[in-house]
């Protein structure tokens, strides 16, 4: 059923307010089809919403937002794999939580990410050094022109870094209605490689970690270091990590020896953006109801009756000191409504 003037405050992370001309919570593909078709006869602008943690609204929208909670799962058990064929509108932490309570590797670094199954391929999210495309077979879509549901595979998906064809050339084009993963039953991947989850499992005497070891450890580290959207708004890292050339690293370690860097390809390097953010002074910064977690610089956060055009505000602030500071452009994660 199509809700009229739907308050969009509690369903986005951020919570801030905006309002939806129209919205409809969908549980099964044939809603979304029906949806979509009434969006197409009127001539509305489609938005779909999943756990709404990575995006801002900065504004009322004249728009129908279809909200994609498809629940369920199927499971198909090989010899040292399993694969887990998951709908759009299952929560992608108790994917997580399900798949170490059943000795599923390949997901576990990826624990207490906030959103949807349906949002993960998307920005091909990543944590601790394991991204979904690492365990991804296929995704299956519901084209929003001609309505018609195709499988894409993974390499189809364009993978990069946070980056997907669904950011690109088929960014407002697909409905994502399943993701199928490849999951190891035995000899699992373990990957502690990030300093934090290293220094949490010596921490608890733990030498030859298990998935689940490495989920706690997870669970521990994020629990400590980023601000819970129940109690602080937030969508997470604010902007990606910036991949420069190493020539301009260089440049930047004449005035900043201490600034992180990691490998990205032969010519470029990843470095961190909340150095860059914390270096221009603003780490902890506050104006008014919005600033910058005192943690971790990346996340922008709302303390309450913040809105998102403060936030974008305080955005576009920080593009233009790393800019006019470090000569790099920061971009933006999340999704601007
Ligand atoms: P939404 O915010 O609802 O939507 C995001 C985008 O995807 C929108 O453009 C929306 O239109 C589109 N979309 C959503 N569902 C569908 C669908 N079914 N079909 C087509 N389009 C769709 N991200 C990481 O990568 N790594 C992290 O470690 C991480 N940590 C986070 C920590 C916190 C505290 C928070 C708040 C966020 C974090 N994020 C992280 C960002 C966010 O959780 C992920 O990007 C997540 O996948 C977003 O899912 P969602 O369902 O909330 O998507
Ligand atoms: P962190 O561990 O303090 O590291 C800072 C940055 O340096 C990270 O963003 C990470 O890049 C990079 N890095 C650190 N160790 C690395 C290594 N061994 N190899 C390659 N790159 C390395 O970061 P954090 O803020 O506490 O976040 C921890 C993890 O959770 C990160 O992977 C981060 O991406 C993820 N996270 C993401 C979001 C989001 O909204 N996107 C929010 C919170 C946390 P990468 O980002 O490429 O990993």
């Amino acid at each position: 059923m199509i809700e009229h003037h739907k308050d969009l405050t509690s369903l986005t992370t951020f919570h801030v307010p905006a309002v939806a001309e129209q919205y409809c919570k969908v549980t099964t593909i044939d809603e979304a089809r029906s949806v979509i078709q009434i969006a197409k006869e009127q001539k509305k602008s489609l938005k779909i919403l999943g756990g709404g943690s990575n995006i801002l609204l900065t504004k009322d929208l004249n728009s129908l937002v279809l909200h994609t909670c498809i629940d369920g799962m199927k499971t198909e058990v090989n010899t040292s794999t399993t694969l887990l064929t998951v709908n759009a509108g299952v929560e992608w932490h108790s994917l997580v939580s399900y798949c170490v309570e059943n000795s599923l590797g390949g997901i576990e670094n990826l624990a207490l990410i906030p959103g949807f199954v349906g949002a993960a391929p998307i920005q091909n999210i990543g944590a601790y050094g394991v991204e979904i495309a690492d365990v991804l077979e296929s995704v299956t879509l519901l084209d929003l022109n001609t309505l018609e549901q195709y499988t894409l595979s993974n390499s189809e998906c364009k993978f990069g870094y946070r980056d997907s064809i669904f950011k690109r050339s088929l960014a407002g084009k697909v409905l994502i209605v399943s993701v199928s993963l490849l999951l190891t039953n035995t000899n699992h991947k373990i990957n502690y490689s990030y300093k934090d989850v290293a220094l949490e499992l010596e921490l608890h005497s733990i030498n030859t970690p298990t998935i689940a070891d490495v989920f706690s450890a997870v669970v521990s580290v994020r629990k400590r270091k980023l601000p819970d959207p129940n109690v602080l708004g937030n969508a997470g890292s604010f902007f990606k990590n910036p991949v420069i050339p190493k020539t301009l690293l260089e440049e930047i370690q004449r005035q900043f020896p201490t600034i992180p860097s990691y490998k990205y390809d032969d010519e470029n390097v990843k470095v961190a953006a909340a150095f860059l953010i914390e270096n221009v002074g603003m780490k902890g910064y506050r104006s008014n109801e919005v600033g910058t977690h005192i943690h971790q610089p990346l996340v922008l956060v709302n303390y309450g009756n913040g809105t998102g055009g403060e936030v974008l505000e305080l955005a576009h602030t920080i593009i233009e000191k790393v800019k006019s500071t470090f000569g790099i452009t920061l971009q933006t994660e999340v999704n601007i409504w």
